[in-house]
Protein backbone atom coordinates (compact mmCIF):
# COMPACT_ATOMS: atom_id res chain seq x y z
CA UNK A 1 0.00 0.00 0.00
CA UNK A 2 1.33 3.58 -0.51
CA UNK A 3 -0.05 6.87 -0.12
CA UNK A 4 -1.16 7.79 -3.62
CA UNK A 5 -3.36 4.85 -3.73
CA UNK A 6 -4.89 5.74 -0.73
CA UNK A 7 -5.37 9.13 -1.50
CA UNK A 8 -6.48 8.04 -5.38
CA UNK A 9 -9.12 6.40 -4.70
CA UNK A 10 -12.10 9.19 -6.21
CA UNK A 11 -14.95 8.49 -3.89
CA UNK A 12 -13.11 10.29 -1.57
CA UNK A 13 -13.83 13.34 -3.03
CA UNK A 14 -17.04 14.46 -1.75
CA UNK A 15 -19.75 14.54 -4.11
CA UNK A 16 -20.57 18.50 -4.12
CA UNK A 17 -21.64 19.49 -6.58
CA UNK A 18 -19.05 22.44 -7.28
CA UNK A 19 -20.30 24.32 -10.24
CA UNK A 20 -22.15 21.91 -11.81
CA UNK A 21 -19.34 19.79 -13.20
CA UNK A 22 -16.19 17.89 -12.60
CA UNK A 23 -13.21 19.72 -12.82
CA UNK A 24 -10.12 17.40 -14.91
CA UNK A 25 -6.49 18.50 -14.19
CA UNK A 26 -3.62 17.44 -16.63
CA UNK A 27 -1.10 14.65 -15.36
CA UNK A 28 2.17 14.99 -15.83
CA UNK A 29 2.93 11.03 -16.85
CA UNK A 30 0.22 12.24 -19.55
CA UNK A 31 -3.80 12.37 -19.74
CA UNK A 32 -6.42 13.92 -17.67
CA UNK A 33 -7.67 12.74 -14.40
CA UNK A 34 -11.11 14.04 -12.35
CA UNK A 35 -9.29 16.69 -9.87
CA UNK A 36 -9.72 14.92 -6.01
CA UNK A 37 -9.97 18.21 -4.42
CA UNK A 38 -8.92 16.90 -0.70
CA UNK A 39 -8.54 20.48 0.47
CA UNK A 40 -11.69 21.30 2.14
CA UNK A 41 -9.87 22.87 5.04
CA UNK A 42 -7.97 25.63 3.56
CA UNK A 43 -11.65 26.74 1.40
CA UNK A 44 -14.25 24.35 0.62
CA UNK A 45 -15.37 24.93 -2.72
CA UNK A 46 -19.08 26.89 -2.86
CA UNK A 47 -22.19 24.46 -3.35
CA UNK A 48 -23.90 25.15 -6.19
CA UNK A 49 -26.94 25.88 -3.94
CA UNK A 50 -25.03 28.52 -2.77
CA UNK A 51 -24.76 29.88 -5.99
CA UNK A 52 -27.81 29.61 -7.37
CA UNK A 53 -28.88 31.67 -4.77
CA UNK A 54 -26.30 34.59 -5.41
CA UNK A 55 -27.23 34.13 -9.05
CA UNK A 56 -30.97 34.65 -8.41
CA UNK A 57 -30.32 37.45 -6.19
CA UNK A 58 -26.92 39.12 -7.85
CA UNK A 59 -29.05 41.47 -10.66
CA UNK A 60 -30.94 43.17 -7.91
CA UNK A 61 -29.01 44.46 -5.20
CA UNK A 62 -28.72 47.93 -3.90
CA UNK A 63 -26.73 49.89 -1.27
CA UNK A 64 -27.88 49.28 2.31
CA UNK A 65 -29.77 50.84 4.89
CA UNK A 66 -28.96 53.87 2.50
CA UNK A 67 -32.06 53.86 0.29
CA UNK A 68 -35.46 54.39 -0.18
CA UNK A 69 -35.70 52.86 -3.57
CA UNK A 70 -36.89 49.10 -4.17
CA UNK A 71 -33.44 47.76 -4.52
CA UNK A 72 -32.53 48.81 -1.61
CA UNK A 73 -35.29 48.03 0.51
CA UNK A 74 -34.73 44.80 -0.66
CA UNK A 75 -31.23 44.47 -0.11
CA UNK A 76 -31.45 45.58 3.28
CA UNK A 77 -34.19 42.80 3.80
CA UNK A 78 -31.49 40.47 2.33
CA UNK A 79 -29.01 40.86 4.48
CA UNK A 80 -30.92 41.75 7.89
CA UNK A 81 -32.56 38.45 6.96
CA UNK A 82 -28.59 36.70 6.82
CA UNK A 83 -28.01 37.79 10.01
CA UNK A 84 -31.14 35.92 11.40
CA UNK A 85 -30.58 33.00 9.16
CA UNK A 86 -26.77 33.20 11.23
CA UNK A 87 -27.86 33.60 14.52
CA UNK A 88 -30.78 30.51 14.20
CA UNK A 89 -27.69 28.24 12.53
CA UNK A 90 -25.57 28.91 15.73
CA UNK A 91 -28.35 29.01 18.09
CA UNK A 92 -27.51 32.89 19.36
CA UNK A 93 -28.80 34.29 22.54
CA UNK A 94 -31.74 36.88 22.18
CA UNK A 95 -29.56 40.12 22.94
CA UNK A 96 -26.36 38.66 20.71
CA UNK A 97 -25.16 40.44 18.07
CA UNK A 98 -24.14 38.85 14.14
CA UNK A 99 -21.43 40.96 12.83
CA UNK A 100 -20.40 40.08 9.06
CA UNK A 101 -16.70 40.31 8.75
CA UNK A 102 -14.04 39.65 5.70
CA UNK A 103 -13.64 36.44 7.85
CA UNK A 104 -12.47 34.28 11.17
CA UNK A 105 -9.00 36.35 11.24
CA UNK A 106 -11.09 39.92 10.46
CA UNK A 107 -14.00 38.83 13.53
CA UNK A 108 -10.97 37.56 16.16
CA UNK A 109 -9.00 40.92 15.66
CA UNK A 110 -12.59 42.70 15.61
CA UNK A 111 -12.95 41.48 19.28
CA UNK A 112 -9.19 41.84 20.16
CA UNK A 113 -9.98 45.55 18.93
CA UNK A 114 -13.14 45.53 21.62
CA UNK A 115 -11.31 44.00 24.40
CA UNK A 116 -12.08 46.40 27.46
CA UNK A 117 -9.11 47.95 29.19
CA UNK A 118 -6.86 45.75 31.14
CA UNK A 119 -8.22 42.61 29.76
CA UNK A 120 -6.33 39.71 29.89
CA UNK A 121 -6.49 36.98 27.06
CA UNK A 122 -5.90 33.14 27.81
CA UNK A 123 -5.00 31.31 24.23
CA UNK A 124 -3.31 28.28 23.70
CA UNK A 125 -0.05 28.32 21.74
CA UNK A 126 -1.16 25.08 19.47
CA UNK A 127 -3.46 27.82 17.76
CA UNK A 128 -4.07 28.30 14.45
CA UNK A 129 -2.23 32.10 14.15
CA UNK A 130 -5.81 33.64 13.78
CA UNK A 131 -6.16 32.79 17.05
CA UNK A 132 -3.14 33.15 18.57
CA UNK A 133 -2.17 36.60 17.15
CA UNK A 134 -4.94 39.22 16.94
CA UNK A 135 -3.71 39.42 21.52
CA UNK A 136 -0.74 40.13 20.50
CA UNK A 137 -0.86 43.88 22.13
CA UNK A 138 -3.06 42.95 25.12
CA UNK A 139 -1.93 41.03 28.59
CA UNK A 140 -2.03 38.26 27.10
CA UNK A 141 -1.40 34.84 28.49
CA UNK A 142 0.02 31.77 26.54
CA UNK A 143 -0.87 28.53 27.57
CA UNK A 144 1.34 24.73 27.44
CA UNK A 145 0.27 22.30 24.31
CA UNK A 146 -2.35 19.86 26.50
CA UNK A 147 -1.80 16.16 25.64
CA UNK A 148 -5.43 15.80 26.44
CA UNK A 149 -8.27 17.46 26.29
CA UNK A 150 -8.92 16.82 30.15
CA UNK A 151 -5.23 17.91 30.38
CA UNK A 152 -6.45 21.43 28.30
CA UNK A 153 -9.19 22.08 30.80
CA UNK A 154 -6.32 21.51 33.71
CA UNK A 155 -3.88 24.64 31.86
CA UNK A 156 -6.65 26.79 31.73
CA UNK A 157 -8.22 26.45 34.93
CA UNK A 158 -4.49 26.80 36.59
CA UNK A 159 -3.94 29.75 34.82
CA UNK A 160 -6.87 31.64 35.40
CA UNK A 161 -6.82 30.30 39.24
CA UNK A 162 -3.59 32.21 39.48
CA UNK A 163 -5.54 35.15 38.35
CA UNK A 164 -9.09 34.98 40.37
CA UNK A 165 -8.62 34.92 44.18
CA UNK A 166 -10.99 31.35 45.52
CA UNK A 167 -13.61 31.26 47.31
CA UNK A 168 -12.74 32.29 51.27
CA UNK A 169 -9.30 32.73 49.84
CA UNK A 170 -7.00 36.13 51.67
CA UNK A 171 -7.14 38.78 49.31
CA UNK A 172 -4.04 39.32 47.41
CA UNK A 173 -1.31 41.57 48.10
CA UNK A 174 -1.80 44.59 45.73
CA UNK A 175 -0.60 44.10 42.62
CA UNK A 176 -0.61 40.36 43.03
CA UNK A 177 -3.21 38.47 40.14
CA UNK A 178 -5.44 39.68 38.20
CA UNK A 179 -9.09 40.53 38.57
CA UNK A 180 -10.38 42.17 35.86
CA UNK A 181 -11.92 41.46 32.64
CA UNK A 182 -10.29 38.10 31.14
CA UNK A 183 -10.96 36.03 27.74
CA UNK A 184 -9.84 32.56 26.86
CA UNK A 185 -10.11 32.34 22.88
CA UNK A 186 -9.88 28.85 21.64
CA UNK A 187 -10.50 26.47 18.50
CA UNK A 188 -13.34 24.20 18.28
CA UNK A 189 -11.50 21.88 15.95
CA UNK A 190 -7.77 21.85 15.00
CA UNK A 191 -6.95 22.49 11.42
CA UNK A 192 -3.97 20.58 12.20
CA UNK A 193 -5.08 17.57 13.54
CA UNK A 194 -9.11 17.80 12.91
CA UNK A 195 -8.96 16.91 16.90
CA UNK A 196 -12.00 18.20 19.01
CA UNK A 197 -11.30 20.55 21.87
CA UNK A 198 -13.27 20.61 25.06
CA UNK A 199 -15.15 23.72 24.39
CA UNK A 200 -18.22 23.01 26.86
CA UNK A 201 -15.72 22.01 29.55
CA UNK A 202 -13.27 25.27 28.70
CA UNK A 203 -16.53 27.76 28.49
CA UNK A 204 -17.46 26.28 31.81
CA UNK A 205 -13.94 26.65 33.20
CA UNK A 206 -13.52 30.53 32.05
CA UNK A 207 -16.99 31.08 32.96
CA UNK A 208 -16.28 29.61 36.94
CA UNK A 209 -13.26 32.35 36.76
CA UNK A 210 -14.66 35.29 35.55
CA UNK A 211 -13.94 35.21 32.14
CA UNK A 212 -15.26 35.11 29.09
CA UNK A 213 -14.37 32.72 25.74
CA UNK A 214 -14.37 33.06 22.35
CA UNK A 215 -14.74 29.80 19.85
CA UNK A 216 -12.64 30.00 16.89
CA UNK A 217 -15.21 27.93 14.69
CA UNK A 218 -13.69 28.51 11.53
CA UNK A 219 -12.85 24.56 11.29
CA UNK A 220 -15.78 23.28 13.37
CA UNK A 221 -18.94 24.89 11.99
CA UNK A 222 -18.35 23.13 8.34
CA UNK A 223 -18.21 19.71 10.03
CA UNK A 224 -21.06 20.14 13.78
CA UNK A 225 -23.89 22.19 14.31
CA UNK A 226 -22.47 24.90 16.85
CA UNK A 227 -24.92 25.96 19.15
CA UNK A 228 -23.28 29.18 21.32
CA UNK A 229 -26.54 28.74 23.65
CA UNK A 230 -25.37 24.46 24.67
CA UNK A 231 -21.68 25.50 24.63
CA UNK A 232 -21.80 28.33 26.70
CA UNK A 233 -19.49 30.64 24.75
CA UNK A 234 -19.58 34.28 24.77
CA UNK A 235 -18.68 34.53 20.79
CA UNK A 236 -18.24 32.25 18.09
CA UNK A 237 -16.38 33.38 14.92
CA UNK A 238 -15.74 31.50 11.59
CA UNK A 239 -15.62 32.39 7.67
CA UNK A 240 -17.85 31.63 4.54
CA UNK A 241 -15.36 30.70 2.34
CA UNK A 242 -14.75 27.49 4.74
CA UNK A 243 -18.49 26.81 4.84
CA UNK A 244 -19.25 26.20 1.20
CA UNK A 245 -20.00 30.08 0.59
CA UNK A 246 -17.60 31.92 -1.55
CA UNK A 247 -14.61 34.22 -0.17
CA UNK A 248 -14.98 37.35 1.55
CA UNK A 249 -17.39 36.86 4.20
CA UNK A 250 -17.37 36.10 8.07
CA UNK A 251 -19.12 35.89 11.17
CA UNK A 252 -18.35 37.37 14.54
CA UNK A 253 -21.46 36.11 16.80
CA UNK A 254 -22.23 36.46 20.58
CA UNK A 255 -22.25 39.28 23.48
CA UNK A 256 -22.99 42.45 22.04
CA UNK A 257 -21.88 44.61 25.48
CA UNK A 258 -17.81 44.58 24.90
CA UNK A 259 -18.52 45.14 21.02
CA UNK A 260 -21.53 48.34 21.65
CA UNK A 261 -18.72 49.86 24.03
CA UNK A 262 -16.11 49.49 21.61
CA UNK A 263 -14.91 52.12 19.20
CA UNK A 264 -15.96 51.37 16.19
CA UNK A 265 -13.58 49.06 14.54
CA UNK A 266 -13.50 50.81 10.97
CA UNK A 267 -14.84 54.74 11.16
CA UNK A 268 -16.46 55.53 8.73
CA UNK A 269 -20.70 56.13 7.46
CA UNK A 270 -23.14 53.47 8.41
CA UNK A 271 -20.79 52.64 11.45
CA UNK A 272 -22.29 56.22 12.51
CA UNK A 273 -25.70 57.71 13.42
CA UNK A 274 -24.89 61.69 14.18
CA UNK A 275 -21.93 63.46 13.01
CA UNK A 276 -21.59 67.29 13.49
CA UNK A 277 -18.83 69.73 13.72
CA UNK A 278 -18.43 70.97 17.11
CA UNK A 279 -17.92 74.31 17.94
CA UNK A 280 -13.71 74.11 18.72
CA UNK A 281 -13.71 72.52 15.38
CA UNK A 282 -13.47 68.87 15.35
CA UNK A 283 -16.08 66.49 14.90
CA UNK A 284 -18.77 65.05 16.88
CA UNK A 285 -20.02 61.40 16.51
CA UNK A 286 -22.83 59.26 18.04
CA UNK A 287 -22.10 55.65 16.72
CA UNK A 288 -24.32 53.04 16.18
CA UNK A 289 -24.82 50.72 19.06
CA UNK A 290 -25.95 47.61 16.89
CA UNK A 291 -23.79 45.42 14.55
CA UNK A 292 -23.38 48.21 12.11
CA UNK A 293 -20.84 49.93 14.19
CA UNK A 294 -18.13 47.41 13.61
CA UNK A 295 -19.40 47.79 9.88
CA UNK A 296 -18.62 51.07 8.04
CA UNK A 297 -18.94 51.41 4.39
CA UNK A 298 -20.68 49.54 1.91
CA UNK A 299 -20.48 45.94 3.64
CA UNK A 300 -20.62 42.83 1.26
CA UNK A 301 -23.91 42.05 0.89
CA UNK A 302 -23.77 39.12 -1.25
CA UNK A 303 -21.04 37.47 0.90
CA UNK A 304 -23.32 37.59 3.53
CA UNK A 305 -26.31 36.47 1.33
CA UNK A 306 -23.94 33.72 0.43
CA UNK A 307 -23.19 32.86 4.28
CA UNK A 308 -27.12 32.76 4.94
CA UNK A 309 -27.57 30.62 1.65
CA UNK A 310 -24.57 27.98 2.63
CA UNK A 311 -26.14 27.91 6.47
CA UNK A 312 -29.30 27.27 5.06
CA UNK A 313 -28.15 24.15 3.24
CA UNK A 314 -25.88 22.86 5.87
CA UNK A 315 -29.08 22.63 8.18
CA UNK A 316 -31.46 21.66 5.46
CA UNK A 317 -28.82 18.63 4.61
CA UNK A 318 -28.38 17.66 8.51
CA UNK A 319 -25.17 17.21 9.98
CA UNK A 320 -25.86 13.63 11.22
CA UNK A 321 -25.64 12.72 7.51
CA UNK A 322 -23.03 14.81 6.62
CA UNK A 323 -20.95 13.95 9.68
CA UNK A 324 -21.54 9.77 9.20
CA UNK A 325 -20.20 10.58 5.59
CA UNK A 326 -17.39 12.40 6.90
CA UNK A 327 -16.39 9.92 9.42
CA UNK A 328 -16.62 7.28 7.20
CA UNK A 329 -13.74 8.67 4.71
CA UNK A 330 -11.59 9.43 7.49
CA UNK A 331 -11.77 6.05 8.55
CA UNK A 332 -10.64 4.66 5.25
CA UNK A 333 -7.71 6.82 4.88
CA UNK A 334 -6.83 6.42 8.16
CA UNK A 335 -6.92 2.12 7.97
CA UNK A 336 -5.30 2.89 4.61
CA UNK A 337 -2.32 4.80 6.07
CA UNK A 338 -1.82 2.57 8.75
CA UNK A 339 -0.93 0.21 6.47
CA UNK A 340 1.80 2.84 4.78
CA UNK A 341 5.02 1.84 7.64
CA UNK A 342 6.63 5.67 6.73
CA UNK A 343 3.55 7.39 7.85
CA UNK A 344 3.18 8.74 10.70
CA UNK A 345 -0.64 10.65 11.15
CA UNK A 346 0.13 13.81 13.56
CA UNK A 347 -1.97 13.70 16.97
CA UNK A 348 -1.61 15.92 19.83
CA UNK A 349 -4.75 14.48 22.02
CA UNK A 350 -3.81 10.68 20.65
CA UNK A 351 -5.04 8.33 17.85
CA UNK A 352 -8.37 7.76 19.54
CA UNK A 353 -8.97 11.51 20.05
CA UNK A 354 -12.51 12.15 17.97
CA UNK A 355 -11.87 14.35 15.27
CA UNK A 356 -13.54 16.02 12.23
CA UNK A 357 -12.35 15.44 8.45
CA UNK A 358 -8.90 16.63 9.17
CA UNK A 359 -5.91 14.66 9.08
CA UNK A 360 -2.20 15.67 8.85
CA UNK A 361 0.50 13.30 8.36
CA UNK A 362 4.39 12.77 7.63
CA UNK A 363 5.66 10.30 5.36
CA UNK A 364 9.35 9.41 6.41
CA UNK A 365 12.56 9.77 3.97
CA UNK A 366 10.05 13.02 2.36
CA UNK A 367 9.63 16.32 2.23
CA UNK A 368 5.76 17.02 2.45
CA UNK A 369 6.09 19.53 -0.06
CA UNK A 370 7.26 17.89 -2.73
CA UNK A 371 5.18 15.08 -1.77
CA UNK A 372 2.39 17.06 -1.75
CA UNK A 373 3.55 18.26 -5.64
CA UNK A 374 3.91 15.13 -6.47
CA UNK A 375 0.37 13.81 -5.55
CA UNK A 376 -0.83 16.35 -7.44
CA UNK A 377 1.42 16.48 -10.81
CA UNK A 378 0.90 12.58 -10.58
CA UNK A 379 -2.68 11.99 -9.06
CA UNK A 380 -4.51 15.29 -9.59
CA UNK A 381 -4.94 15.20 -5.77
CA UNK A 382 -4.88 18.35 -4.15
CA UNK A 383 -3.77 18.23 -0.24
CA UNK A 384 -2.70 20.85 1.31
CA UNK A 385 1.44 21.01 2.76
CA UNK A 386 3.41 23.23 4.98
CA UNK A 387 2.65 24.66 8.57
CA UNK A 388 -1.20 25.37 7.93
CA UNK A 389 -0.47 28.88 10.19
CA UNK A 390 -0.42 27.08 13.15
CA UNK A 391 3.76 27.26 13.83
CA UNK A 392 4.22 26.08 17.51
CA UNK A 393 1.92 23.70 17.58
CA UNK A 394 4.09 21.94 14.02
CA UNK A 395 6.69 22.37 16.21
CA UNK A 396 5.03 19.89 19.37
CA UNK A 397 4.06 17.27 17.09
CA UNK A 398 6.95 17.58 14.72
CA UNK A 399 9.83 18.19 17.27
CA UNK A 400 12.55 21.37 16.11
CA UNK A 401 11.79 24.50 14.71
CA UNK A 402 9.34 24.82 11.91
CA UNK A 403 9.41 28.95 12.54
CA UNK A 404 12.33 29.35 10.58
CA UNK A 405 11.16 27.78 7.87
CA UNK A 406 8.90 29.58 6.09
CA UNK A 407 5.45 31.42 6.50
CA UNK A 408 1.78 29.26 6.36
CA UNK A 409 2.40 27.58 3.01
CA UNK A 410 5.05 25.38 1.87
CA UNK A 411 8.23 25.75 2.99
CA UNK A 412 11.45 25.24 0.91
CA UNK A 413 14.18 22.22 1.74
CA UNK A 414 16.84 20.78 0.40
CA UNK A 415 15.75 17.36 -1.35
CA UNK A 416 16.37 15.09 1.73
CA UNK A 417 16.44 16.97 4.58
CA UNK A 418 13.97 16.14 7.33
CA UNK A 419 10.90 17.39 6.84
CA UNK A 420 9.75 19.93 9.48
CA UNK A 421 6.24 20.23 7.86
CA UNK A 422 3.35 18.03 6.87
CA UNK A 423 0.65 16.91 4.15
CA UNK A 424 -3.14 17.69 5.49
CA UNK A 425 -6.01 15.84 3.61
CA UNK A 426 -9.61 16.95 4.67
CA UNK A 427 -12.99 16.56 3.27
CA UNK A 428 -15.72 18.14 2.40
CA UNK A 429 -19.75 17.50 3.43
CA UNK A 430 -21.29 15.43 0.92
CA UNK A 431 -24.73 16.62 0.34
N1 LIG B 1 -8.92 29.41 12.55
C1 LIG B 1 -8.72 28.19 12.07
C2 LIG B 1 -8.83 27.01 12.99
C3 LIG B 1 -8.44 28.03 10.72
O1 LIG B 1 -8.23 26.80 10.22
C4 LIG B 1 -8.34 29.16 9.89
C5 LIG B 1 -8.00 29.04 8.47
O2 LIG B 1 -7.40 28.09 8.04
C6 LIG B 1 -8.58 30.41 10.46
C7 LIG B 1 -8.87 30.50 11.79
C8 LIG B 1 -8.52 31.65 9.64
O3 LIG B 1 -9.53 31.66 8.70
P1 LIG B 1 -9.53 32.80 7.59
O4 LIG B 1 -8.27 32.62 6.81
O5 LIG B 1 -10.75 32.52 6.80
O6 LIG B 1 -9.57 34.09 8.31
Amino acid sequence: MSVSTVLADRSLAAPLPVLGRDVTVPLVTGGEVAYAALDYAASAPALQRVWDDVAAYAPYYGSVHRGAGHLSQLSTDLFENARTTVADFLDCRSGDQVVFTRSTTDSLNLLAHALPAGCRVYVFETEHHASLLPWRDADVTFLDAPRTPRDAVRILERALADRSPSPGSRPRPAGAGHDGPALVCVTGASNVTGELWPVRELAAAAHAHGARIVLDAAQLAPHHPVSVRDLDVDWVAFSGHKLYAPFGSGVLAGRADWLVEAEPYLAGGGASRRVARRADGGVEVEWHAGAARHEAGSPNVIGAYAVASACRALSDAGFASLVAREQDLLARVRAGLAEVPEVRVLSLFGDDAPRVGVLSFVVEGWNSSHFAAALSAEYGIGVRDGLFCAHPLLRTLLGGDPQTQGECGAPEAAPGERSLNAIRVSFGAGT
